[in-house]
């Protein structure tokens, strides 16, 4: 039978890699994102690729209001919930730590961390009644600190205990759940990084390059399959062997 997987935030950048790639390999997709004009995007590449599937709106910013709402328009669609969430959607709002705003503080920790929470507490009843689920959240580098995010560093730290907390509780479910945490991958995310600081960054990964989106969901496509069936809590660097300290 086929498998089912969501992704959060697949308009574009890693999670757009995510959703074609899995379209490939004959999941069923359900993808967001916070626009109407995203959702067709997603629709189009699932039409275009011939796979099964569907575009939702909604953001993360109203928290459990969205994930309900997601809930309710795929049990509406399909008549199940899916077995894999791949939480994806993530921004970045920067600002060194006397100078930064609560407001940007609470977006982040609730797009970021509050929002992998809500939609893995959503997806997990019907997981645990399967005794077969998948949980792959996107970390980042960051999360070992990174002058100027600290709300993403602790929003991305946040995702690791997160997970770590879920492969345990559920691990005898049958429940895996894993953290991918990239270095630098070229998306719009990291297209506002000015001349300079790239330089400086590239000096940093010894590979030479930023990553690719599809290169990461190369790594979603294999830990969320059958192979990785003993993989559980852990957290995977990619990252072209970059110096982080
Ligand atoms: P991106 O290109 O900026 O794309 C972000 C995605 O998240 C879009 O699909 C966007 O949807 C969605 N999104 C943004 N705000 C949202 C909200 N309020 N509610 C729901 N969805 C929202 O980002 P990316 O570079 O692909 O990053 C994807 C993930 O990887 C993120 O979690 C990021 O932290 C992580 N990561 C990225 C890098 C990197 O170097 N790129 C490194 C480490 C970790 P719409 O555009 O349709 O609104």
């Amino acid at each position: 039978m086929k498998k089912m997987v969501f992704i959060s935030g697949s308009s574009r950048g890693i999670g757009l890699s995510i959703l074609k790639k899995l379209l490939k390999e004959n999941y069923i997709v359900i993808g967001t994102s916070t626009s109407d004009k995203g959702k067709q995007l997603i629709d189009k590449t699932i039409q275009e690729s011939g796979g099964e599937g569907i575009g939702l709106v909604g953001d993360l910013r109203n928290g459990s209001e969205t994930v309900k709402k997601w809930v309710e328009e795929i049990n509406a669609h399909f008549g199940c919930l899916p077995d894999i969430l791949v939480a994806n959607a993530g921004i970045t709002d920067d600002q060194l730590t006397l100078r930064m705003k609560e407001s940007q503080w609470v977006d982040v920790i609730n797009i970021n961390l509050t929002g992998s929470f809500l939609l893995s507490q959503a997806f997990l009843r019907n997981m645990v009644k399967r005794k077969w689920g998948r949980f792959i959240f996107l970390g980042s580098v960051s999360a070992f600190g990174n002058p100027g995010q600290i709300n993403y560093a602790a929003s991305k730290a946040g995702i690791a205990g997160l997970s770590r907390t879920l492969a345990i509780e559920y691990g005898s479910r049958n429940i895996t759940s894993n953290v991918i945490a990239p270095g630098f991958i070229q998306t719009d995310m990291t297209d506002t990084i000015s001349e300079d600081h790239s330089k400086q960054l590239l000096n940093k990964i010894p590979l030479g390059r930023y990553g690719r989106s599809d290169e990461v969901a190369e790594l979603v496509s294999f830990l969320a399959s059958e192979n990785a069936d003993y993989i559980s809590g852990q957290t995977i660097q990619i990252n072209g062997a970059m110096i982080t300290s």
